[in-house]
């Protein structure tokens, strides 16, 4: 299925310290592992796991926080991931990223982010258009090459407070030039309540922000009705619902934020059988596939529409139309919308 990797995708639900290479993570727990900082044998082993419960991720992700949180590698693993979507042909992607602060380091949430700027800046393998109405790109040596629209998701983490919240919904909308176009709220969901998110949240959508919810990982069906009734922009996995919150989402028509692989690995759904894509694409309910976390789960944005073309059947027109109706879910500008259809149009072409 070469034409999984070669058809253009777009990527809505791509955590960037979950997307990060397991060479890169392996070459920085080695640099830390002779400082005496970390035992790298022991994160040699952590690193290299393939399944993990949705549990033991969340511990992935504190040991993943310890080997990139400095200025300089947000950077390199910024640049990293956006090439690497780029390398499968991804030609939006809205990439999320908690803004952290660390003290001991000097990093505030707004230098975490322009770090995170800096990465992107420093891609060199495609022009990336990253701000709105196209005023920033970084075009090389005024060639036409292939062009990859990159926005930008500031996650809260449930783990974060209502005032640190606001803090991120605040940079969030001071970044709006440098392609901020949104918040997403993840983290443990097993952690934290949505009455601590829902002021920050709610004055991001007052000032214009989308939202987008990691929403129903776990069964807790208060709480996801109270997302639903909150009207998100977007929901992210959508796993857990009973039959009520269910026919709500169907009714409401939220675009659910889909990552196979991300959800069999963590045991969320027992099996691809079972998988919730089969109703919700069946209804045409609006889905987008999505990797989640590529470096964690090893997979890509190709795997994924592999994965779902063989598991349920669908043909490569099909896949095609899938990728291509992402496109109104995407939160940046009606210009952007555009722009990317002319670019599967012209890929609609080739197929035939
Ligand atoms: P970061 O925001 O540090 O760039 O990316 C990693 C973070 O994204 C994790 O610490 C976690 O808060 C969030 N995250 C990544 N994958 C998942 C997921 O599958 N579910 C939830 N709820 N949060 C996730």
């Amino acid at each position: 299925m070469e034409w999984c990797v070669s058809m253009p995708k777009v990527e809505l639900h791509a955590h960037l310290n979950g997307s990060v290479r397991d060479s890169t993570l392996l070459e920085l727990a080695r640099v830390l592992g002779e400082k005496g900082i970390i035992a790298f044998s022991d994160v040699e082993t952590v690193i290299m796991k393939s399944d993990r419960t949705l549990h033991e991720v969340f511990k992935l992700f504190d040991l993943i926080h310890i080997l990139t949180t400095d200025h300089s590698t947000v950077t390199r693993i910024t640049k990293e991931v956006i090439e690497d979507f780029a390398s499968e042909n991804v030609v939006y992607l809205e990439l999320r990223t908690t803004p952290k602060r660390n003290d001991s380091i000097r990093m505030s949430k707004r230098s975490y982010m322009e770090a995170v700027m800096e990465g992107l800046k420093a891609v060199s393998s495609v022009d990336v258009d990253y701000a709105p109405a196209g005023l920033k790109t970084n075009t090389f040596n005024g060639t036409t090459r292939k062009k990859l629209y990159v926005r930008f998701l500031l996650s809260i983490d449930r783990r974060e407070s209502t005032e640190a919240a606001m803090e991120t919904v605040k940079l969030a909308l001071e970044m709006r030039d440098s392609g901020v176009v949104g918040i997403d709220l993840s983290g443990n969901p097993i952690v934290g309540s949505w009455t601590t998110f829902l002021p920050a949240l709610k004055y991001a959508r007052e000032q214009g922000l989308c939202i987008t919810l990691h929403c129903g990982e776990v069964p807790n069906q208060e709480e996801i009705t109270a997302m639903l009734d909150f009207l998100p922009h977007r929901i992210g996995h959508a796993c857990c619902f009973e039959k009520e919150n269910w026919r709500k989402l169907k009714s409401l028509k939220i675009p659910v934020e889909i990552c196979l692989t991300s959800n069999i690995r963590t045991e969320t759904i027992s099996s691809i059988d079972n998988h919730h894509f089969a109703d919700l694409y069946k209804a045409k309910h609006p889905l987008v596939l999505c990797t989640d976390d590529s470096g964690v789960f090893s997979t890509s944005l190709s795997g994924e529409y592999r994965l779902a073309s063989s598991a349920f059947g669908l043909r490569k027109t099909e896949m095609f139309q899938l990728a291509e109706t992402a496109i109104d879910f995407i939160f940046a500008d009606d210009g952007v919308k555009e722009e990317l259809r002319a670019i599967f149009e012209v890929a609609t072409e080739k197929l035939h």
